[in-house]
């Protein structure tokens, strides 16, 4: 039993130490920096798609993809498509 709980203590360990590398890898080195300029790229151009002028940050499945393919937020379909103020 107390070799079971040693080895899951000694994975989580290891779990650690590759998780401290890779932030210290991420945080101090070139590539490391370009991989999270490109993570935070994706970040805001995420909520930029989900965010709409009017009513703000929407979660994804409550938008609306229209036949072109783009993406419209609920109350704005509503509101276009129904001609319905949004409750
Ligand atoms: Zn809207």
């Amino acid at each position: 039993m107390s070799a079971i709980v040693v080895e899951v203590l000694a994975v989580l360990a290891g779990l650690g130490g590759l998780a401290f590398v890779f932030r210290a890898f991420a945080a101090r080195t070139r590539p490391g920096v370009r991989l999270t300029q490109d993570a935070n790229r994706r970040r805001i151009d995420r909520t930029a798609t989900l965010t709409c002028p009017i009513h703000g940050l929407q979660a994804e499945e409550s938008l609306v993809r229209l036949p072109d393919g783009s993406t419209l937020c609920a109350s704005c379909y509503r509101e276009a498509v129904h001609d319905q103020l949004p409750s």
